[in-house]
């Protein structure tokens, strides 16, 4: 079978998945088989694909075809321009995640040797991440799914780096306090959850479920964050579109200052962070 005849192959078997560019996705998945650049697959149109290689991309196109979001059948996914092993133990990252790295990466500036704590590590993407780009900083992340803390590990030896992952409920195994605090943490509403892509569903549910209005991680992380936090501390969060109001009034009411919203690239809010007074 030729290239082209494969990406109609994909064409026929993805026309019935929500969001999904199947040109595009057939080409990533040729080329993650081939272990070629996708340049060069674009370029081969004629090429023939042997036996072997071809019932592995079948395989991973039938995969996709029944839901499976394409970053856990080709176990990568892309944060800050690095790339990621990840599975469905864990949340695949989001490009819009990358807000939360932003202000943290400048909130660090403010600190010589900053201690930073994340809340739900997920795959450890942020983490990883923080480690790698700030030279000065201890980064620690815990999680209370031994399934993350899992793919956590496997980043961490992927990328070399230096993160402390254990396993916690919110700060139930926490002991020090930490000079920053963030968190993505399930933040959708219950009656929601019917209505997010069916792909999403794919996901660990436990990694998205914010309760009846989506905020309960909010109100329990930043109430209890105010003994993990070092006086001057900062709370970071990723918030949900809708959220910016609801978690202020929380953060206001556990006597956060200098409370701040950050949009994304979409100017929808996305990350809210103050400082513990
Ligand atoms: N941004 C994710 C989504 O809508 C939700 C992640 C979360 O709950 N933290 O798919």
């Amino acid at each position: 079978m030729k290239i082209s005849e494969i990406i109609k192959l994909s064409n026929e078997k993805l026309k019935n998945i929500e969001y999904v560019d199947p040109t595009r996705e057939a080409i990533e998945i040729i080329s993650h088989v081939l272990l070629a650049d996708e340049n060069e697959i674009l370029l081969s149109n004629d090429l023939e694909i042997n036996d072997n290689d071809l019932e592995e991309i079948k395989d991973l196109i039938e995969l996709r075809s029944s839901g499976e979001p394409l970053q856990y059948v080709l176990n990568r996914a892309y944060f800050y321009n690095r790339k990621f092993y990840i599975d469905n133990r864990a949340l695949i990252p989001r490009y819009d995640t990358e807000h939360l790295l932003y202000r943290t990466l400048e909130i660090s500036k403010d600190f010589k040797n900053p201690d930073i704590l994340e809340v739900g590590a997920g795959s450890g993407a942020i983490s990883i991440t923080l480690n790698l780009e700030l030279e000065n900083a201890r980064i620690e992340a815990c999680d209370i799914s031994n399934d993350a803390l899992e793919v956590c590990n496997i980043n961490q030896e992927l990328h070399n780096s230096d993160v402390n992952f254990f396993y916690s409920d919110l700060f139930g195994n926490v002991v020090k306090k930490y000079d920053i605090i963030i968190s993505n943490p399930p933040y959708i509403k219950k009656s929601d959850l019917s209505l997010i892509p069916k792909e999403t569903l794919k996901e660990p549910l436990n990694a998205l479920d914010g309760g009846e209005d989506g905020l309960d991680f909010y109100k329990e992380i930043t109430k209890e964050s105010i003994d993990y936090l070092k006086d001057g501390g900062y709370l970071i969060y990723e918030i949900g579109f809708d959220e910016a109001y609801d978690v202020y009034e929380i953060m206001n009411k556990y006597e956060f200052k200098n409370i701040n919203i950050d949009k994304d690239f979409q100017n929808l809010d996305r990350v809210i962070y103050g400082k513990k007074g």
